[in-house]
C-alpha cells in the first residue's frame, strides 16, 4: 500500500491543477480519475486570461481563439456588443487540451495518475486517509482533495459545500465550422430559452455550443427551440449529438474544508449561477488548497480554515450578488435585457465582469451607490 502526502479524487480542471500546483512545491500526489479518456467536455472553455496567474504553466497551447467582442442578442436581434480589447482579454481554450498540458505536466513533475478506477471507500486511519478504489487497491494520505465535479459524491459525504446543491441544466454540442460567428467574438442569445440563455464560442475549426437554465429547474428538452437556437448562431443544415450535464452551482457560503480534506471546482459548489462561470473558480480555488495544504503540511497552518474563508471572501461574495442577479434576471429576462445588458454603460461592465477585472459585488455596489446618490438629490 503505498503512502503519499495528498490524494485528490477527480483528474479533471480542478483536480489536475491542484495536483500541478502542490507537486511545483515538492508534494507526492495521487491523482484517482475514473474515465480512462475523455475525447470531448463540454466546458465551451471561455475564460479570463488574468487567471493564467494561478496556473504555474504557460497555457497558450491550449488557447484556440482570443476574443475581441461580447455579442448580446435577444431572440436573434436587438444586439449589443461589448469590445473586450481591454488589458485582460477573454480566451477560448480548448478544455480537453487544457486538462491534458496540466495532467502532462504534472506527471513530469512526479503526479502519479491512476485513470479508469472508481473510488468505493474512504475512511479515517491512525489520522491518515485510506481510499479504497473498485479494484480493491489501498491508497494512504495526510491530506484529501475532493474534485470529483458537478456530479460529487464525496463532497456531501464529507458535508462539504451546500447540504442541498442547486443545479443548472445544460446541454452542450460542438459543431463543425463556425456558422455566423466570427473567430474573435462570442455570442450570448437570451429570451429562447426559458429561466437561460444560449451560448457560441468559437474554436478553431468548430463551434462550442451550449445551452443552460438556471433557476427552478428549467428543463430543454424542446428540439424545435433547441434547433431555433442553433439556427440563429448561422447553421442551416446540421445533426448533432448532445451531451446533457447538470452543473453544480453556487448556493450559499458554506464550508469546503474539514480536517484535513477540502473541496475545489464545481465539488465545491463554486460556478457562477448567473454565467455558468467555473474555470476561474476551479483554477481559484485549486490555488489557494495547494496553498493551505503546504501550510499545514509544513507546520504553518494548523488547520485547512483559511481554505473556506479565503474562498468565501474572494469568489463566494461576488456570487452572493450573481445568484440575486440571477433570479432577477431569469424570472423577468426581458426586463432584465433592458435594463441590465442595453444600458449605457452595460457593455463596459460586461466585459470588465469577463475578464475578471469586475466582481458583481463591485457592480451591485455601484447601482447601489448610484441610487442612494440619485435619492439624495
Ligand atoms: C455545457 C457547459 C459549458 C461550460 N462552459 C464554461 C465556460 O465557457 N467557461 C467556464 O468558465 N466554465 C464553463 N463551464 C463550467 C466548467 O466546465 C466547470 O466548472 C469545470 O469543468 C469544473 O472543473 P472540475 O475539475 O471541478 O470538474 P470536472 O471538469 O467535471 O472534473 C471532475 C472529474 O472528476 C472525475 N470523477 C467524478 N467522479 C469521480 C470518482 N468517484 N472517482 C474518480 N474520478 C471521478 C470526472 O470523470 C472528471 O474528470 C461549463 C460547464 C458546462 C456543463
Amino acid at each position: 500500500m503505498k503512502g503519499f502526502d495528498v490524494v485528490i479524487i477527480g483528474g479533471g480542471l480542478s483536480g489536475s491543477s491542484t495536483a500541478l500546483n502542490l507537486s511545483k512545491k515538492g508534494y507526492s500526489v495521487l491523482v484517482i480519475e475514473k474515465e480512462k479518456n475523455q475525447a470531448y467536455k463540454p466546458c465551451a472553455g471561455g475564460m479570463a486570461s488574468s487567471m493564467q496567474k494561478f496556473l504555474p504553466l504557460d497555457i497558450k497551447d491550449s488557447i484556440e481563439s482570443k476574443i475581441k467582442n461580447v455579442e448580446f442578442r435577444w431572440k436573434a436581434s436587438d444586439n449589443v456588443i461589448a469590445d473586450l480589447t481591454g488589458e485582460s482579454p477573454f480566451w477560448i481554450i480548448k478544455r480537453e487540451k487544457l486538462d491534458q498540458l496540466l495532467l502532462d505536466e504534472s506527471i513530469r513533475n512526479g503526479v502519479q495518475i491512476i485513470s479508469g478506477l472508481l473510488v468505493e471507500k474512504i475512511r479515517k486511519k491512525n489520522d491518515n486517509w485510506e481510499v479504497t478504489c473498485n479494484n480493491k487497491n489501498k491508497y494512504i494520505s495526510k491530506f484529501l482533495v475532493i474534485a470529483d465535479g458537478s456530479q460529487s459524491k464525496w463532497a456531501g459525504y464529507f458535508n462539504l459545500g451546500p447540504r442541498k446543491p442547486k443545479f443548472a441544466n445544460t446541454i452542450s454540442l460542438r459543431l463543425k465550422g463556425l456558422g455566423e460567428i466570427p473567430r474573435d467574438a462570442v455570442r450570448f442569445e437570451f429570451g429562447f430559452i426559458k429561466y437561460g440563455f444560449a451560448w457560441a464560442f468559437p474554436l478553431k475549426e468548430s463551434l462550442n455550443i451550449g445551452l443552460g437554465t438556471f433557476i427552478n429547474n428549467g428543463h430543454l428538452e424542446n428540439q424545435a427551440i433547441n434547433n431555433q437556437v442553433i439556427r440563429s448562431f448561422g447553421f442551416d443544415d446540421f445533426s448533432y449529438k448532445t451531451i446533457n450535464k447538470k452543473l453544480r452551482i453556487w448556493n450559499g457560503m458554506h464550508p469546503i474544508n474539514g480536517e484535513k480534506i477540502l473541496a475545489v471546482g464545481d465539488a465545491a459548489s463554486l460556478c457562477d449561477p448567473f454565467l455558468a462561470e467555473g474555470i476561474r473558480p476551479s483554477l481559484i480555488s485549486s490555488f489557494y488548497a495547494a496553498e493551505c495544504i503546504d501550510h499545514c503540511l509544513s507546520g504553518r497552518l494548523d488547520d485547512l480554515n483559511l481554505y473556506t474563508k479565503k474562498i468565501n471572501n474572494d469568489w463566494g461574495k461576488s456570487m452572493a450578488w450573481g445568484r440575486r442577479i440571477a433570479q432577477v434576471f431569469y424570472r423577468f429576462p426581458r426586463t432584465g435585457y433592458q435594463l441590465g445588458v442595453k444600458r449605457k454603460t452595460a457593455p463596459k461592465r460586461i466585459a470588465q465582469i469577463l475578464s475578471g477585472e469586475m466582481s458583481y459585488e463591485d457592480i451591485a455596489k455601484r447601482v447601489i451607490r448610484r441610487l442612494l446618490t440619485n435619492s439624495r438629490i
